[in-house]
């Protein structure tokens, strides 16, 4: 497959600490990569780096490069703005996090944000996100509650369809089903392997089952290095 994105020789510091050290990761193009190993060994620095979150503290610091095709862009080049890269790649994370709004404000925020008012088109894009989400028909009657109303897993596929409505090349999942019980974690890994047709995802999991379930390539980190990647299929045997 095409790649769509990729790191090379990629570096990341907390002030002296070297938390990522040459780090040559491809992500296919629409396809699953799963980010595993021990806690602490780099998988979250590794995702947060590909949206930039490092850059809100002092001290951080990036080497190397994460570029991002088609247009061949470095992610973390200083040229490039942050809040161009959030548009392009959105988050998912552990805990859900919706914001203290309704459920169609959830997910219309990044539109509206970027200056959509017609309401035509909001409710349009809004039901699309949320169909795109398996989460339309459990909310279409109830668009007005405030999100915190919703289930733990249910709120976890409101902040899928937040994520969705930016309409992001890539989605960055980081352990999106640690917080949620078997059934809600089912259902969000069944919607990972629906949204891979139109979207690219790398995941950060603690969960070796989850990654040999779900992912097409898998990478695995130890204490800051990139020790061992391929095909899923080829590096597990499946159960
Ligand atoms: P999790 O494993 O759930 O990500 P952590 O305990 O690793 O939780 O981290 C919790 C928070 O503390 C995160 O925001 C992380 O960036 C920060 N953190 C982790 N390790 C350190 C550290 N050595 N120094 C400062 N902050 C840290
Ligand atoms: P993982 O996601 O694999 O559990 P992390 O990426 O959270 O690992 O952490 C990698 C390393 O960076 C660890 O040594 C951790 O303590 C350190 N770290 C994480 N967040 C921070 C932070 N905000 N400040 C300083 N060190 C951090």
């Amino acid at each position: 497959e095409p790649l769509k994105a990729e790191t090379r020789k990629f570096n990341f510091y907390y002030g002296d600490n070297h938390a990522l050290k040459n780090v040559d990761l491809p992500v296919a193009e629409r396809m699953v990569t799963a980010l595993i190993g021990p806690s602490g060994c780099g998988k979250s620095t590794l995702l947060r780096s590909f949206n930039r979150m490092h850059d809100l503290y002092p001290g951080n610091r990036y080497e190397g490069e994460i570029r991002l095709y088609p247009d061949d862009v470095n992610l973390v080049s200083p040229a490039v703005d942050p809040i161009e890269i959030r548009m392009r790649i959105s988050m998912v994370f552990q805990k859900p996090n919706p914001f203290p709004k309704t459920i169609f404000e959830n997910v219309a925020y990044g539109l509206m944000v970027r200056g959509e008012k017609r309401r035509s088109v909001l409710e349009e894009k809004v039901e699309e996100a949320l169909r795109g989400a398996a989460l339309w028909e459990e909310v279409k009657d109830r668009l007005d509650d405030l999100a915190f109303n919703l289930s733990g897993g249910q709120q976890q596929r409101l902040c899928i369809a937040r994520a969705l409505a930016a309409d992001p090349e890539i989605i960055l999942f980081d352990e999106p089903t640690s917080a949620l019980d078997p059934i809600a974690t089912a259902s969000i890994e069944e919607l990972i392997a629906e949204i891979k047709e139109k979207v690219t995802i790398l995941i950060v999991t603690h969960n070796m089952q989850q990654a040999a379930r779900i992912s097409d390539y898998t990478a695995f980190m130890y204490l800051g290095e990139l020790v061992e990647f391929g095909r899923t299929d080829e590096l597990f045997v499946r159960p």
